[in-house]
C-alpha cells in the first residue's frame, strides 16, 4: 500500500469512513514525512502543528461519538501565506508583516474550519506574490521536491512542494497571473484558477483585486473538484463575488468528452517552448482525437500583448493596495523617524524587498498623471481585446488547451537577476486572469525528469467542463511518476 502522507484525499477520506485509519493516524504520517523533508524543501514560514493535532483528535472524537466529520475533516492542509488566518501570523512572505498576526480568517478558511480543517501550516510564498519561483521569498526559497536544485514554480510555491513532497494532502494558493497553475505544473500536481469572483477574496491580501482568485492545489482531479467545492459561492463581504450557487463539482465533471470541441490556440505554441513541452502537447492533443473531441487550430490575435498589458494593470493595482502598509496599520514600524513622512519611508524601504519595490514603482509610475492614458489606459484598452478574443473563440470551442508552462522547472538562481525572463515564465496563464475565465494544469508528462502540465482553459462559469476533461486526460495520461530520490526528496 502506497504511504499515508502521499494519498489523496479521497482514498483518506474513503479509508477514514470505513474505520480503516484515524484522522491523527493520517496526520501523524504527514507530520513524520515533514520531519523527514522539510529542512530540505522548505515549503512551509508557519507550522500550526499544536492545532493540527487538536483538530485531527477532534474530527476522531466527533466520528466516535457517532457525528460524520466535516468533508475536510482528517486531510492535513497547506494554506499560501497570503490568507489571513485568525490568530496565526499571516506573513505574505513579506518583512513587512513578519509579526501580523490577523483578527479574523479568510472566508474560504472560515469555509474549511467549518468542514474540519486540520491546517499542517502557513506555505511560503513570493513575497505579496510576485514571483513565480518562490525566490522572493523575504524567508528563504522553497524547492523543487522532484529535483532540489530547481524551483518549485511561484508564487504559490510552497503550497506546491508541500502536497508534491508529502507535507500536505492538498492545499490552497492564489492566482493572480499563473500562480496556482504554473507552480502545480512544475510540482507534477493539479492546480486549478477558478473564474473570476467564484471563489471569495475576503481575507486574500491583495496583490491586483482585478485579477486575484483562490483555488485549489491537489495531487488528482477529483481532489481538487472536492476542495473547490468546498470554497466556491457567494460571500456578501467582497464585493466581487458572484452572486450564485456553484454546482457539486464532484458530481457535475462525470461523463465523457466525445465531441467536445478543443480549441489550441496557436499563439500559445510558438517560440520558448521545450521540446519536450512541444512533444508533450502534441500528445494531449493526439489522446483528445482518440478520446472522441475535435481538436483544432484557435487563435486569440491579440495574445501578443498580454504579457505587456498585465505588467501595466498588475503593478498597478499592486501600487494601489500596498499603500497600505505604511507602519501604521499592519505589521512592522520602523521607529526614531523625524516624522510621518521618514517613518513611511523608512518602513517601506526595510519592510519590502526588491521585487516589491519594482513593481510599486512601475505600478505608480503607469497610474501617474499624464501618463495614464498612455500606460493603465491602454492596458485595459488591450484587456478588452483579449476578453473580445477569448469571447469570439469560446463561440467555435468549448475549451482551449495549451502548455500551462512553455519549460519545466528552472534552476534555483537561473532567473532572479533577470526579471524579463522571469516574467516570460508566465506568457501561456497570464492571458486567462486578464479574461476572468477557469483554467485548470494536471501533469501530462516528463522532460528530463521533470513534470511538464497540460492547461485546459474554459468558458466564465464553465467549471464543469474544465474538470470534465481535466478528470478522462488525467485517466487517459496514466500520470504516475513521483519525484524520485535522487535529485529530489524521493517518493
Ligand atoms: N508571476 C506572476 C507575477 O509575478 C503571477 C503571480 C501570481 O499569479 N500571483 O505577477
Amino acid at each position: 500500500m502506497e504511504a499515508l502522507y502521499a494519498m489523496k484525499a479521497w482514498e483518506l477520506q474513503d479509508m477514514i469512513d470505513r474505520g480503516e485509519v484515524s484522522v491523527s493516524e493520517v496526520l501523524d504520517a504527514v507530520l513524520a514525512r515533514l520531519e523527514q523533508v522539510e529542512n530540505e524543501v522548505h515549503s512551509y514560514i508557519t507550522l500550526t502543528l499544536d492545532a493540527a493535532r487538536a483538530a485531527a483528535a477532534e474530527a476522531d472524537r466527533a466520528r466516535d461519538g457517532g457525528k460524520s466529520p466535516g468533508a475536510a475533516a482528517g486531510i492535513p492542509m497547506a494554506i499560501k501565506d497570503v490568507l489571513c488566518t485568525r490568530g496565526i501570523r499571516t506573513t505574505c512572505g513579506s518583512r513587512i508583516l513578519e509579526e501580523y498576526i490577523p483578527v479574523y480568517d479568510a472566508t474560504v478558511l472560515e469555509r474549511l474550519r467549518h468542514a474540519g480543517l486540520v491546517l499542517v501550516g502557513k506555505a511560503n510564498m513570493d513575497e505579496f506574490a510576485m514571483g513565480s519561483s518562490t525566490e522572493n521569498s523575504a524567508y528563504g526559497p522553497t524547492r523543487n521536491p522532484w529535483d532540489l536544485e530547481r524551483v518549485p514554480g511561484g508564487s504559490s510555491g510552497g503550497s506546491a512542494a508541500a502536497v508534491a513532497a508529502g507535507e500536505a494532502i492538498w492545499a490552497l494558493g492564489s492566482d493572480t497571473g499563473g500562480s496556482i497553475r504554473q507552480p502545480a505544473s512544475f510540482c507534477g500536481l493539479v492546480g486549478m484558477k477558478p473564474t473570476y469572483g467564484l471563489v471569495s477574496r475576503y481575507g486574500l491580501v491583495a496583490f491586483a483585486s482585478s485579477l486575484d482568485q483562490v483555488g485549489p492545489i491537489a495531487r488528482d482531479v477529483r481532489d481538487c473538484a472536492l476542495l473547490l467545492s468546498l470554497i466556491a459561492g457567494h460571500d456578501r463581504r467582497d464585493s466581487t463575488s458572484l452572486r450564485l450557487e456553484p454546482p457539486d463539482y464532484l458530481s457535475a465533471m462525470q461523463g465523457d468528452i466525445r465531441g467536445l470541441r478543443v480549441g489550441m490556440p496557436r499563439e500559445l505554441m510558438q517560440e520558448g517552448l521545450t521540446p519536450g513541452v512541444r512533444k508533450a502537447m502534441e500528445d494531449c492533443l493526439q489522446k483528445f482525437e482518440q478520446l472522441g473531441a475535435e481538436v483544432d487550430e484557435a487563435t486569440l490575435p491579440n495574445l501578443d500583448y498580454a504579457l505587456s498589458a498585465y505588467y501595466i494593470i498588475a503593478p498597478a493595482e499592486a501600487s494601489s493596495n500596498l499603500a497600505r502598509f505604511d507602519g501604521v496599520r499592519y505589521g512592522l514600524r520602523v521607529e526614531g523617524a523625524e516624522d510621518m513622512m521618514e517613518m513611511y519611508g523608512r518602513t517601506r524601504a526595510a519592510g519590502f524587498g526588491p521585487e516589491v519595490k519594482r513593481r510599486i514603482m512601475l505600478g505608480t509610475y503607469a497610474l501617474s498623471a499624464g501618463y495614464y492614458e498612455a500606460y493603465y489606459g491602454q492596458a485595459q484598452k488591450v484587456r478588452t481585446l483579449i476578453i473580445r478574443d477569448f469571447d469570439a473563440a469560446y463561440e467555435k470551442y468549448d475549451i482551449l488547451v495549451s502548455p500551462t508552462t512553455p519549460t519545466p522547472a528552472f534552476a534555483l538562481g537561473e532567473k532572479v537577476e533577470d526579471p524579463l525572463a522571469m516574467y516570460l515564465s508566465d506568457v501561456c496563464t497570464i492571458p486567462v486572469n486578464l479574461a476572468g475565465i477557469p483554467a485548470i494544469s494536471i501533469p501530462c508528462g516528463l522532460e528530463d525528469g521533470l513534470p511538464v502540465g497540460l492547461q485546459i482553459m474554459g468558458k466564465v462559469l464553465d467549471e464543469t467542463t474544465v474538470l470534465r476533461a481535466a478528470r478522462v486526460m488525467e485517466e487517459a495520461l496514466a500520470f504516475r511518476e513521483k519525484p524520485g530520490s535522487g535529485k529530489g526528496v524521493g517518493a
